[in-house]
C-alpha cells in the first residue's frame, strides 16, 4: 500500500455537549429520545439527511421483532419508545396493522408491520426534536481522539471541512462498531471465516394487483424462481415479497450481493460502491422475472430502488457479555435484562436464507453486558453491531430489538453521566425501573 503523510492541523471544535451519539438509525433514535428524555444534552450525528438508518436509507420498511407470540398469541413485547413511533406512524397514515410470519419448521409464529419511508423519516423528526434532540445530519464521523481509556472527542467530515465534538459519554449506534473500532474496544467481523450475513439491495414495485397476489403468486415465489433460474440471472431462490401500507405498492427482498459468490462487506468502501451498482443490476432482473412470471405484478412498474444497498453484518463489539443463539433458542432471562427479543435466526446464507424460529415462552431477555464495550470507559453500543454471536446477530439486528436497546443505552448513559460513573458501574435495577417507568417491557426481573 502506497501511502502519503497528511500534514496536522487545527481543526474547529464545533460542539461540547453531554451525550453524543453516532448513527440514526432504530437503536440511535431509541437512545436519543430516551438520553434526552431523561434530561441529557443530547447530539446525535447522521451521515445522511434523514433518520431511520437501513429502513429508510436500505428501504426495509417493514419492522420486525416488535412482536413475539406469548402462550400461543402474537402480542407487541417492545414498547417504550418504539410505542411513540408506531403512534406517529399511524397518525401520518404510514403503518399498516402487524402481519404474520409463519413458523416453518417448528416454533412460533411471529409478525412484522410495514410501514412508509416518508412517513418514518418525518415521525422521528419528530420524535427527537420534541425530546430536545441536537440532530446534525450530513455529518460523518470519522474518528476518535482519545484521553487514555475514555473518548475526549469524535472527528466528523462536514460540506463545511473537518471539524471535532467532545461529549462526556458516547453511544456507538453506527451500525457497523465505527465508534467502538476507532477507540480500541474489542470488535470482530463476521463469523470465524470471516463470513458475514449476504446484503441486499431492496426496491419497491407500484400498481401490483394486490388480490391476484394473495391468491395466486406470493405462496409459489421459490417455485416460481426455481421455474425462472434457465431464464434469468437470480442468485437468491428464496426472499420476501411484501404488500405496503397502501394499495398496489409491495416490497421486495430478493436480491443477494456478493463478489463471485462470496457477500462484500459493508465496512469496505470499495465493496459499498460495487454494491450499488450490481444491486440495481440485479434489482431490474429480479423486477423482470416478477413482471414475467409473478401473477399480479403483470402491469406493475418499478417504483424505487434503495438509496443504499442494505447491511445486515458487519462488526460486532465483543463485549462483557456475547449473546448467543442458545440464549435465545432457549428463551434465556438474564437478571440484568433491558428489554426482550422474539425473532427468529434470520441467517442469510448463499442463495437463501434460514429460518430458526423461537419455541417454549417465545422471547428471551436481552442482557445489558451485550451492550458494554470491553477497553473503553465512557461509550456504550446498541444496534446491530452490539456483542453477540453470528447467529446471535441474526436475530438481535432486527429493529424490534434495536429500539429496545437503544433505548435502554440513552437511558444508561445519562444514568452514568449524572452519577459521574462508568456505565459499568451503574445499579443495574435502577436502569430497569427507569426503562419500566418510561413504558419499555424488560420481561420479568
Ligand atoms: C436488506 C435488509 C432487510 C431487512 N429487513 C428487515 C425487516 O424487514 N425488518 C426489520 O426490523 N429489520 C430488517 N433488517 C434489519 C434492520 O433494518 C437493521 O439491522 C437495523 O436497522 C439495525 O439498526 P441499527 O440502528 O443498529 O443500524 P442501522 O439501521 O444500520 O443504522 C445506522 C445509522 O448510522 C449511520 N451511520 C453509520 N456510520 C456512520 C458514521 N460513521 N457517521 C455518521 N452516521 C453513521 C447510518 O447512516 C445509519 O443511519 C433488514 C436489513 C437489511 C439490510
Amino acid at each position: 500500500m502506497k501511502t502519503i503523510t497528511e500534514p496536522a492541523r487545527e481543526i474547529e471544535l464545533a460542539a461540547e455537549t453531554e451525550i453524543l451519539i453516532i448513527g440514526g438509525g432504530p437503536a440511535g433514535i431509541a437512545a436519543a429520545t430516551a438520553a434526552a428524555r431523561c434530561g441529557g444534552r443530547v447530539m446525535l450525528l447522521e451521515k445522511y439527511g434523514f433518520l431511520g438508518g437501513m429502513g429508510t436509507a436500505a428501504m426495509v420498511t417493514n419492522f420486525c421483532g416488535l412482536h413475539a407470540s406469548i402462550n400461543g398469541s402474537i402480542q407487541q413485547i417492545i414498547r417504550g419508545v418504539a410505542d411513540d413511533i408506531l403512534e406517529r406512524l399511524d397518525k401520518l397514515d404510514g403503518l399498516r396493522e402487524p402481519h404474520p410470519v409463519r413458523a416453518t419448521g417448528g416454533g412460533h409464529d411471529v409478525a412484522a408491520q410495514a410501514y412508509d419511508t416518508s412517513a418514518y423519516k418525518m415521525a422521528t423528526d419528530d420524535l427527537l426534536l420534541s425530546a430536545g434532540v441536537d440532530i446534525r445530519f450530513h455529518t460523518f464521523a470519522v474518528g476518535a481522539i482519545m484521553n487514555g481509556a475514555r473518548i475526549d472527542a469524535v472527528l466528523v467530515e462536514t460540506k463545511s471541512g473537518r471539524k471535532a465534538i467532545k461529549a462526556e459519554m458516547f453511544i456507538d449506534c453506527s451500525g457497523d462498531g465505527d465508534l467502538a473500532y476507532w477507540s480500541g474496544a474489542d470488535c470482530v467481523k463476521g463469523d470465524h471465516n470471516g463470513f458475514m450475513a449476504y446484503p441486499t439491495t431492496m426496491f419497491r414495485v407500484a400498481n401490483v394487483d394486490d388480490d391476484k397476489v394473495h391468491k395466486e403468486g406470493k405462496p409459489n415465489l421459490s417455485d416460481l424462481i426455481a421455474a425462472a433460474s434457465k431464464d434469468y440471472d437470480l442468485p437468491r431462490k428464496t426472499g420476501v415479497l411484501g404488500s405496503q401500507p397502501h394499495a398496489g405498492e409491495w416490497r421486495v427482498n430478493l436480491t443477494q450481493i456478493s463478489r463471485d459468490g462470496t457477500p462484500i462487506d459493508g465496512s469496505d468502501w470499495n465493496d459499498l460502491g460495487f454494491a450499488e451498482t450490481e444491486g440495481r443490476r440485479q434489482s431490474q432482473e429480479y423486477f423482470r422475472f416478477l413482471k414475467d412470471r409473478v401473477p399480479g405484478f403483470e402491469n406493475s412498474y418499478l417504483l424505487e430502488t434503495a438509496p443504499q444497498v442494505g447491511i445486515r453484518e458487519t462488526r460486532r463489539i465483543v463485549g462483557e457479555y456475547v449473546l448467543s443463539k442458545d440464549d435465545i433458542l432457549s428463551c434465556r432471562d438474564f437478571e440484568g435484562s433491558i428489554g426482550c427479543n422474539g425473532w427468529p435466526l434470520e441467517q442469510h446464507l448463499k442463495g437463501s436464507a434460514k429460518w430458526t424460529f423461537l419455541g417454549g415462552r417465545g422471547y428471551h431477555q436481552i442482557p445489558y453486558g451485550t451492550t458494554l464495550p470491553k477497553g473503553v470507559d465512557n461509550l456504550l453500543v446498541a444496534g446491530r453491531c452490539a456483542s453477540t454471536t453470528p447467529e446471535g446477530q441474526a436475530s438481535l439486528r432486527v429493529s424490534g430489538p434495536c429500539f429496545a436497546m437503544g433505548q435502554a443505552v440513552g437511558t444508561a448513559a445519562e444514568l452514568a453521566r449524572q452519577k459521574g460513573v462508568t456505565p459499568t458501574k451503574i445499579d443495574v435495577k435502577v436502569l430497569q425501573n427507569k426503562l419500566v417507568s418510561d413504558g419499555a417491557f424488560i420481561g420479568d426481573i
